[in-house]
């Protein structure tokens, strides 16, 4: 009986030593989407191109997986600065996802006291990362179409002194591209580290990459998950190498696993099927957008990633009649007063965006 808490049930002990504001979060839910089609999180719908599947093969059958992988993933990091021209000098971190790299970054700034100033709405995973760390979380209402409200965010910058910006460069979950001269401005204004987040990179014709140099507290942030790559977990960091350096030292020692580690050397080997998958999904984008602008009540607003926006008459509605027409896609009603029934549409397979538009049209009429 030794080690026992007398006469305590595990759920009392949570409630005594757990903190308060993590017992008060649901944990992230991933929807269910056996046999539907799934338009819900932003996937590249398309499988790897025969010639990229088999190099994968090969790789992965050549990993020594009872070996650690390499802590510092160098090879990885080299066939992706190669084939990503990330400019030369600059520090480069890899992550299990960019989803890790929110953690890291956070982690490294968040002192007491210390704010995270975010626009709003915008990625969940930066006020959740400020609520994890213990960070003070200061969220600046986006303008009415989206935009970056700038005298609310210079105000803000002003009066909170935030060590970190997020800026999500397309933004999701509204998926329009803010001003560059906004944010350029937002560098300007503060000494705190702003995080471009370029997840969407790929259907953006927009990056701030080129800017590392120029900008000492810019740090660029990016992901290979919506470029045909979600299952493998890697995002990176691109930043002045003195940044890099103290992020590196929160990261776990083998992040990046050896699999992946294999996968991107094997995957980026030959880069064009990337670039012609995201020119399949943009032009898919494109007949979306058009298409569903046709329909009566709907709205679509301006995209520069890969999922579309809408606002319906009754979003709540349009939602279950997709679900039960076994089409996912991500209701986004509830989330934020300024997504009053809008649903956010990943762009799938011609066939799926055919089947949705179809749909659409008939829960519209
Ligand atoms: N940043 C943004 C803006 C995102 O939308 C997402 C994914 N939804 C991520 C980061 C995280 O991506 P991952 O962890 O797959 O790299």
């Amino acid at each position: 009986m030794t080690g026992r808490a007398p006469g305590l049930a595990a759920e009392e002990l949570v409630a005594a030593v757990v903190r308060p504001e993590i017992r008060a979060l649901a944990a992230y839910a991933v929807a269910k989407a056996e046999g539907m089609i799934k338009l819900d999180a932003m996937e590249n719908p398309y499988p790897l191109p025969a010639a990229a599947r088999a190099r994968l093969d090969e790789a992965l059958g050549r990993v020594p997986v009872n070996r650690y992988p390499d802590g510092a993933a160098d090879e990885a990091r080299t066939a992706l600065a190669h084939a990503l021209r990330i400019p030369a000098g600059q520090g480069l971190l890899l992550g299990n996802g960019s989803d890790e790299l929110i953690q890291i970054i956070t982690s490294a700034l968040a002192r007491a006291g210390a704010a995270m100033l975010v626009p709003e709405p915008s990625f969940v995973m930066y006020r959740m990362n400020a609520l994890y760390t213990g960070m003070r979380f200061v969220g600046v209402p986006l303008g009415a179409d989206f935009s970056l409200d700038r005298a609310a965010t210079l105000a803000a910058i002003e009066r909170e002194r935030p060590v970190l910006v997020y800026l999500a460069y397309p933004n999701n979950p509204t998926g329009n591209l803010f001003a560059a001269s906004d944010i350029e401005a937002v560098l300007n204004a503060t000494r705190g580290l702003v995080v471009v987040d370029e997840a969407y990179y790929a259907f953006a014709d927009a990056t701030f990459l080129p800017q590392v140099s120029e900008f000492p507290n810019l740090l660029v942030l990016r992901t290979l998950s919506k470029v045909g790559m979600a299952g493998i977990r890697l995002g990176y960091a691109v930043a002045a190498p003195a940044w890099i350096a103290e992020l590196n030292k929160l990261r776990q020692p083998y992040n990046v696993n050896a699999l992946t580690q294999a996968a991107v050397v094997a995957l980026l080997a030959d880069t064009t099927w990337i670039a012609e998958q995201a020119a399949a999904i943009r032009a898919a984008r494109a007949r979306l957008e058009a298409e569903l602008g046709k329909l009566p009540g709907t709205t679509v607003l301006p995209t520069r990633t890969n999922f579309v926006v809408i606002r319906v008459a009754d979003a709540n509605g349009m939602f279950e009649g997709l679900r039960t027409r076994r089409i996912l896609v991500k209701n986004l009603h509830g989330w934020h007063p300024l997504l009053a029934n809008c649903l956010r549409i990943t762009v799938g397979t011609p066939m799926e965006n055919e089947m949705l538009l179809s749909a659409c049209a008939e829960l519209c009429r």
